[in-house]
């Protein structure tokens, strides 16, 4: 009785903390949505494909980085420019 206590206690604890990072996550998930697709980036942006090269919408540098949302190897991935560090656009790596 009193290890069935503990162990429920040992639940509702990792239960919270996993609630925790869920947070962070969905309001990285929500930051994400709200991205443009390269597509709309595109189409928002006339200008900022050229010669099959794409660049930034605010300081037109190509040098656009490109990472993972919640982790390096995120198949969503995040767009960003490397000199004014404006998120561009988001894109799936699949
Ligand atoms: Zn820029």
């Amino acid at each position: 009785m009193q290890n069935e206590i503990k162990l429920s206690q040992k639940n509702l604890f990792s239960f919270i903390k996993k609630d925790k990072t869920s947070k962070a996550e969905r309001s990285k998930r929500q930051a994400y949505a709200k991205m443009l697709t390269l597509h709309d980036y595109v189409n928002q942006y006339p200008g900022t494909l050229a010669d099959k090269k794409l660049y930034c919408r605010d300081c037109s540098s190509e040098d656009i980085l490109a990472w993972g949302l919640l982790s390096r190897n995120d198949d969503k991935r995040v767009h960003s420019c490397n000199q004014c560090g404006l998120i561009l656009w988001r894109s799936i790596n699949k």
